[in-house]
Order: C-alpha cells, then structure tokens, then sequence
C-alpha cells in the first residue's frame, strides 16, 4: 500500500464523531471473557470483533479496516503462531497492543521497533484492564497536540513517529525561538519536547523563557539531553522542566514518560475542574460564579454594557425531600438543573446551593431576560419531573434585577430580594425591578 493511502486510511480511521470499532484477534475463552468484561465497562461507545484465529481476525480487518481505530492481538494464534496477525494489521498501521502468554526479549524488541502500541504480557487480570485502558488513552492522546523542538532532522522525524503511533497530533520546530513563537500562537499545545543544543536558542534558554510566561504554567515540558553530559538532565528540571530523557532512550521509556505526564496534566484539570463545579448537579458553583461573573460584571461597568442577574429558587422542594426521600430530591434537583442548563447555555449558571441557582445574562434587554426567564418558568411548571415511581409537578421562583450594581454581590442580593417578593405572591412567577411581574 502507498504512503499516501495509508495516510488516507489512517485518517479515516481516527475521525472524530464515528463509531469506533475494536478488533480483539485471540483465542484463548478466558481472555476473551475478561476482555469482554472490561471492554463493556471502559469502551461503552465502541463495537468491539472478537475473532479466534488469524483467518477470521484478517476477514474482520477486511470488513471494518475503515472505521478499526485500534486492535488488541494475541500473538499465538491456533494458525499464526509467531505474531503474523500482528505484522499483518501492523502493515495497515493500525495501533496494535500485543497480547503474549510469554515474554521474549528479542520479539518484543522486533514488535516495539515496527510499531505497536505496547506489549502486554498475560499475567493475571490487571493485565487486561491494562490493554483495554491503553485503548482508552489512545482515543485521548488524539486531543493532545505536542510539539517537538529538535535542530536534527532524523531525531525529530523519530520522536514525530513515536509519538504518531500513540496518536499524538504533533508538530515540530527547528530551534528553541521558533518553538516559542508557536507556543505563544498556539495554545492548544499541551506538551514540549526539547532537545538541549539547538542553534538561535536552546532547550534551556527556551523552557526558562516559557516559564516565565503565566500562560505556559500547565505546559508540560520534557528536556532531551545526550547522554556524554550527565549534568543537563539536573539543569531542565532547574529551569522548570517537568521531566527529561537521555538519548538514546528506549521506545518504552518514552511512552511510559510521556504517558505518565500526560495523565498527570489531565489529573490538575480534572482537580481544577471539579474545584469549580457542584458534585450532584454537575452545574458551575458559587465559586466560579465569584470568579467569573465579577470579571464579566466589571466588564459591563467599565463598558456600561447591560448585565442581569436572576435568582432561581424551587418552589415547597422541602416537600418533595418529605414526601419522597432525598434521593428523589436529589433526582429532580439533576433534572432541573439539567433543563436550565438546556435553556440558559450561553450565560453563567450556577447552583448557588441546596435548592438556589443564580444566572449572569450579558447584554440582553431588561425585557428580554423578562420573557427567557419567565420561558424558563413555564417550562418547569409544565413539565413532569420522574422521581423513582412517581411524577412531580414542580415550579420555581425568580427574582431578575437588570440595573447594573456597584457589585456583583449587591446586585444578586437585590434579586435576591425580589425572588422573596415572588415567593410572597404565591410562587410559580418572575419578579423584576418596578414591581414588573410575570407569571
Ligand atoms: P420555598 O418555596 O419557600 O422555597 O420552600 P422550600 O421548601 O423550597 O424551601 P426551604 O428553604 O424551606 O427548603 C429547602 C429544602 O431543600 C430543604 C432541603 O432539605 C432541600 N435541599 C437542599 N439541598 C438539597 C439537596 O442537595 N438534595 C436534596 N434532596 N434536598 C436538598
Ligand atoms: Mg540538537
Ligand atoms: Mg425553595
Ligand atoms: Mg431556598
């Protein structure tokens, strides 16, 4: 097959958006078991073809070689005993994660060196989760774009390959000032791989530089040193590199690096994101709306742009906790939350607590966030919530104030204040400023 159409097939292979497919080439029904097992619960949205033998794993190819975004392949197979099934699908370049019964140093260097993904040798059950989990981590390496600043053209070209068969999006530059002129255009790249001698400017000059930029602080940086100067490695880590490789490094080594820093980048966001979102709504919280809706409540007073803020309480929930259980509130509270979120996804919301939300509206009238909330009231109050075996009816209350405070926290207690004159008027209805009200 030519390059370029290889390329083509590669490409198609890993779209975004398509069903992925999964082919499983092994014979022995206990692995077929527990891969199966773990496949149902880590690959969800995949299909995954399980085939016996080496005949059946190419017919499966066949079939799905388009859509085949991976292939996890045991190397005995009852008619292809020495990894012809792995070569094969390695031809095609699809990642291919060995399975092996036993471990042979000089095969598994040959496999390493053609491609493939990892070797995994069977040793127990962890080992599956293993190869099922690598799958996962591929379909995530394709949303990591990593760029690689090395002056020689056959290391760079190698680190690329390296990183292309984990599915990495990679590019490349050729000294340490175009590295950082991309960086600084492009903040989508999540990783830095920098060799330490490189003309204009050098790895070290170049991670102090970006390190002194606030922006580049989750930048993963990895230095690469030679291995004739022991001392370089030290140095990365000084300037604020977050990790280093001595060349010649072993392909393994490479990804198991790379691998566990990309976890450790995506472990912060997870940490930062959830610093900023309620656990059971999964809706923003009062802290991000401190944090964000005061930046863009200061931007409507330095602009004098319009700016509301509305004040959403559900109506006798303590009822529903009564009534039902706190489970079922908890069940309503979700779907609630998930119905504003379908409604008001292109301003601030957030869960204030209990059963309290707040919204930031930029730069509508004060009569249009008139009518979006009341719109969103009618919508609660003609829906039927399920909880558990019953439906509930349930409406909600809202105070809109539109007139831009000194304060974003002046401004929410007014409407605070008016959501309590909603709630004095019998409930299920929109107070604004000026008595205005909507029911
Ligand atoms: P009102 O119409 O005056 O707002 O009446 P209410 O019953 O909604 O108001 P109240 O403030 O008396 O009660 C709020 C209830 O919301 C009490 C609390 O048990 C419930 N609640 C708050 N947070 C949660 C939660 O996370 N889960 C569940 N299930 N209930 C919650
Ligand atoms: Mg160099
Ligand atoms: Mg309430
Ligand atoms: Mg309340």
């Amino acid at each position: 097959m030519s390059l370029i159409a290889r390329k083509e097939l590669r490409d198609k292979r890993h779209r975004e958006g398509d069903k992925k497919h999964l082919l499983v080439v092994e014979d022995s029904q206990l692995v077929v078991r527990l891969l199966k097992y773990y496949a149902s619960r880590e690959l969800k949205e995949y299909a995954v073809h399980f085939a016996e033998t080496y005949q059946r794993g190419v017919e499966l190819f066949e079939k799905y070689q388009e859509k085949l975004f991976a292939a996890i392949v045991d190397l005995n197979l009852p008619d292809a005993a020495d990894g012809e099934m792995a070569h094969y699908l390695l031809e095609y370049d699809v990642p291919v994660i060995i399975l092996t019964g036993n471990y042979n140093e000089d095969v598994r260097e040959k496999l390493i060196k053609m491609g493939t993904v990892d070797y995994v040798v069977k040793e127990g059950r962890y080992s599956y989760e293993y190869a099922i989990g690598l799958v996962k981590r591929l379909e995530k390496n394709q949303n990591v774009k990593v760029l690689v600043a090395e002056d020689s053209a056959p290391q760079r070209a190698f680190i690329k390959s390296l990183l292309e068969q984990h599915l990495y999006q990679v590019v490349t530059a050729v000294n340490g000032k175009e590295a950082r002129s991309m960086l600084e255009a492009d903040d989508g790249i999540k990783m830095l791989i920098t060799d330490y001698y490189m003309p204009e400017m050098d790895g070290f000059e170049l991670t102090k530089k970006l390190r002194s930029n606030p922006n580049m602080s989750d930048l993963i940086i990895i230095g690469l040193s030679g291995a004739e100067k022991n001392t370089i490695s030290a140095k990365f880590i000084k300037n604020g590199a977050n990790d280093f490789l001595s060349k010649p490094f072993i392909q393994e080594e490479f990804h198991c690096r790379i691998t566990h820093n990309v976890k450790m980048l995506e472990n912060i966001q997870d940490i930062r994101e959830w610093a900023v979102r309620d656990a059971l709504t999964k809706l923003y919280n009062r802290r991000y709306l401190f944090d964000q809706g005061s930046k863009m409540h200061a931007k409507a007073v330095a602009h004098e742009k319009c700016l509301s803020v509305a004040v959403i309480d559900i109506d006798h929930f303590k009822r529903i906790n009564d009534e039902y259980g706190h489970a079922a509130g908890d069940s309503a509270l979700i779907q609630l939350s998930d119905l504003f979120a379908t409604m008001l996804t292109q301003f601030l919301l957030v869960r204030l607590g209990g059963e309290e939300f707040c919204v930031v509206i930029p730069d509508l009238s004060r009569y249009q966030v008139m009518k979006l909330m009341d719109a969103v009231r009618n919508l609660v109050s003609e829906k039927d919530i399920d909880i558990g075996d019953h439906t509930v009816n349930i409406t909600i209350s809202i105070g809109v104030v539109s007139t831009l405070h000194d304060s974003l926290d002046s401004q929410i207690n007014a409407a605070d204040k008016l959501l309590y004159a909603a709630k004095n008027r019998g409930r299920d209805c929109v107070i604004g400023e000026d008595d205005e009200i909507y029911s």
